[in-house]
């Protein structure tokens, strides 16, 4: 070990940064967070200096550095481009026996500084030990995505408690027992999704009736549904807050449009269950995912409801919710990336621009007797972006009604095919030509329609570059259109 990891307290101490840019105003803003009072010396200021000296929270010396700028500090890093410059500051700070740090020049240090994952107050500090910062960030940047954003105040919670918890249990190994079922249970689940009354709640409760002991049973008597939105294909897509509960669940119940490689996810020992929509095919009733979701949950099981996009957006979700919440069982919900925003995104259209559309409407397609019924007249505002999901099937009929109450037949039109994956293909027309251009196309469901002046934008935004890969069942969506 070539340095020592420790947390220095610098609150109300006197820390000196010598140099200018952008480093010196990261280096002067961390110590600041630290609470430190802040020197710095530039001859010169730059752009990024000078409005973080008139913001008054440092001090400034317009003047070059000098050994008496040591006088009463606790701590230095150098931040100037002159290497003479950084040797003399650290030869002179390493005289006075003050800790000091000079960027990017770890010989020259006396400590370096970390890469932080800051989830005050708790605090993950990634050393390299000064052979590649850029390694230790990419590291940090891993674990940024598996900390949840949560749990400096899960950390606050289990502080304000430890009296107490003290009290309740004065024998350390319970103790340590209890500490580490709440802080991996349910009561953690509770604070990191920000539920923190029931979490007080179900604290009390357990702390009145439970002992140490019986705390593991109650936590495998207590089941709970994530109802995830898996976004629209793309596994990148994915929430933070979804792949964590996709590698904690128990079991997984998926629908057809979940991607394969988002189901991969999951812990190797978690049951996958498949409740998928097919359009004319309904492999499970909702009725009966309904029942399935509350019976695992009756288990004890960590269920997790995935369902493509977002479960709010024609994805029953509510229905699903509202059985749960009828029988008690606990839930909570993840919104995901909904098939419009993934969608237009990768295909390069806008859904609003100043210029062409200053709003947005999502609406079902779905054909009911050959037919769809829509509030048609508010389809046709100008200035307006529709986006028509589970529309295929009913484009032809849709077209027609945009235009008899009032679109312009030139209106551009998009169909999407299999967005965000290496499968999509967009199509563009107009309210007239894009039926006839689809029927000649053959498209894989999903698809997505969009009509508005927007659609013209795609071909000067279009970034995305799909490469067809029947091979490649990856991110490969599914066959047929859910209803
Ligand atoms: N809850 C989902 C929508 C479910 S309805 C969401 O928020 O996205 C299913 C419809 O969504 C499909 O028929 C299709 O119109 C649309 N859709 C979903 N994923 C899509 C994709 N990758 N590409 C194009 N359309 C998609």
């Amino acid at each position: 070990m070539d340095f020592l990891p420790v947390f220095i307290n610098l609150r109300n101490r006197h820390c000196l940064v010598v140099g200018n840019g952008e480093v010196a105003v990261r280096k002067a803003s961390l110590l600041q967070q630290a609470g430190a009072v802040v020197t710095i010396v530039s001859p010169q200021p730059d752009k990024a200096l000078i409005s973080l000296i008139r913001g008054g929270t440092v001090h400034h010396y317009a003047a070059h550095f000098h050994p008496g700028h040591l006088d009463d500090m606790d701590l230095v890093i150098a931040a100037a481009d002159d290497t003479n410059l950084c040797q003399q500051i650290s030869a002179e700070a390493r005289k006075r026996h003050l800790p000091v740090n000079v960027v990017d020049k770890p010989d020259l240090c006396s400590f370096i500084m970390p890469s932080i994952v800051d989830r005050s107050p708790i605090l993950i500090a990634i050393s390299s030990g000064g052979t590649s910062p850029v390694l230790a960030r990419l590291l940090r940047t891993k674990l940024e995505s598996t900390i949840p954003a949560g749990y400096g105040q899960l950390a606050n919670y289990a502080g304000a408690l430890r009296e107490r918890i003290k009290q309740h249990f004065p024998d350390h190994t319970k103790r340590r027992i209890f500490w580490e079922k709440i802080l991996q249970g349910s009561f953690a689940d509770m604070i990191l999704a920000g539920r923190e009354q029931t979490a007080s709640d179900w604290l009390e409760h357990t702390l009145r009736h439970e002992t140490s002991s019986t705390l593991q049973e109650e936590e495998q008597k207590t089941g709970e549904v994530y109802l995830v939105g898996a976004g629209p294909g793309d596994p990148d897509l994915l929430t933070f807050r979804a792949l964590r509960l996709i590698q904690k669940a128990d079991v997984i119940v998926y629908d057809r449009l979940v991607a394969p490689a988002i189901i991969d996810m999951a812990r190797r020992d978690a049951t996958r269950i498949y409740a998928g929509k097919e359009r004319s095919n309904h492999t499970m009733p909702q009725e009966s995912i309904n029942q399935l979701l509350v019976r695992l949950a009756r288990e004890g099981k960590r269920v997790l409801r995935l369902k493509g996009g977002d479960p709010f957006i024609f994805g029953r979700g509510g229905e699903e919710i509202e059985t749960l919440s009828e029988h008690g069982i606990p839930f909570q919900i993840v919104p995901g990336i909904t098939a419009a925003s993934g969608v237009a995104a990768y295909a390069g259209i806008p859904l609003t621009h100043r210029d062409y559309a200053q709003s947005c409407v999502f609406v079902t397609g779905h054909l009911k007797n050959n037919s769809v019924d829509l509030d048609w007249p508010a389809l046709t505002r100008p200035k307006q972006t529709v986006v028509i999901y589970m529309g295929l099937i009913g484009l032809p009929v849709l077209c027609r009604q945009l235009i008899a109450h009032g679109l312009p037949p030139a209106t551009p039109a998009a169909i999407v095919q299999q967005g965000t994956t290496r499968r999509q293909k967009v199509l563009t027309g107009s309210l007239e030509t894009l039926p006839g251009l689809v029927a000649s196309a053959s498209l894989t469901p999903p698809t997505l329609i969009i009509v508005g002046q927007v659609v013209s934008l795609h071909q000067k935004l279009s970034w995305f570059e799909p490469v067809e890969n029947l091979q490649d069942t990856g991110a490969t969506p599914p066959e047929a259109e859910p209803e």
